[in-house]
């Protein structure tokens, strides 16, 4: 472990599919518990940044260190340290809610005498501890997206990376998500999430950056950024 302050640290990094390139040279720090929202572009490469964030794929170039572990070298010490809720809910349709976290958790080597209390806490933490014995497949995309994050908050990772997770949401879920994205922001995690929600990102990030053209190409701090401003600023950038 290096002493590097940020909780995240991206440097010079390069990212192609094949001759495209999609990542070019970006760099990005961010300290332990803030919360960042990613916005850019359909094809941008959120996904991609997050997705080499978790390690989960392999940059061309450059430096990635989470909480000083460097990837791809460091790969099992970092993804114990990450709690991913991708685009599609990672979840085994024909299990309860409870029997998938049970898997995820012994995937995540949590030991067998304290997975039992780390899954009730999650599920506590989700709001759906009724609901904790019905097949995942009986879910509403809500209560999918819940478990999910039940699911990526079971090892109580330090970092939590979310692509999209108000997509597919109604008006309930969505206050349902901002509740539990606050709540994890208090308690200290630091948060990636990608969206498209400029007002959310205002509201609820401590920072927005803008994906554009393989770089970042905005910056700033949402302290006397609104929604209106975001989106004005973000038309900008993108256009
Ligand atoms: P975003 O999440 O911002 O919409 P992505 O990271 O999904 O963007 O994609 C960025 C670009 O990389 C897109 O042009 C996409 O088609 C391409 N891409 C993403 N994943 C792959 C892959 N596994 N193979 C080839 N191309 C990919
Ligand atoms: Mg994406």
């Amino acid at each position: 472990m290096s002493s590097e302050a940020s909780m995240i640290e991206v440097q010079a990094l390069t990212k192609a599919y094949g001759l495209m390139p999609v990542l070019r040279g970006l760099d990005l720090q961010i300290p332990r518990g803030q919360f960042v929202a990613l916005l850019g572009p359909n094809g941008s490469g959120k996904s991609t940044l997050l997705r080499l964030l978790a390690g989960l794929s392999r940059p061309n170039s450059g430096r990635i260190l989470i909480g000083g572990w460097e990837l791809p070298k460091e790969a099992a010490a970092v993804r114990g340290q990450i709690g991913m809720v991708a685009h599609k809910p990672l979840l085994y349709e024909n299990l309860t809610a409870r029997e998938n976290l049970a898997f995820f958790g012994r995937l995540y080597n949590i030991p067998e005498d304290k997975l039992d209390g780390r899954i009730e806490d999650a599920l506590q933490r989700v709001g759906l501890v009724k609901r904790a014995d019905d097949l995942a497949r009986a879910f509403s995309r809500g209560m999918q997206q819940r478990l999910s994050i039940a699911r990526a908050l079971l090892h109580n990772p330090h970092v939590l990376l979310l692509d999209e997770p108000y997509t597919g949401l109604d008006q309930d879920a969505c206050r349902t998500l901002d509740t539990l994205l606050k709540e994890a922001h208090s308690a200290g995690h630091t948060i990636v999430m990608t969206t498209h929600e400029l007002e959310r990102a205002a509201a609820l990030a401590d920072r927005a950056v803008i994906l554009a053209r393989g770089k970042l190409h905005y910056d700033m701090q949402t302290t006397n950024l609104d929604g209106l401003k975001l989106a004005t600023d973000y038309a900008t950038i993108t256009h």
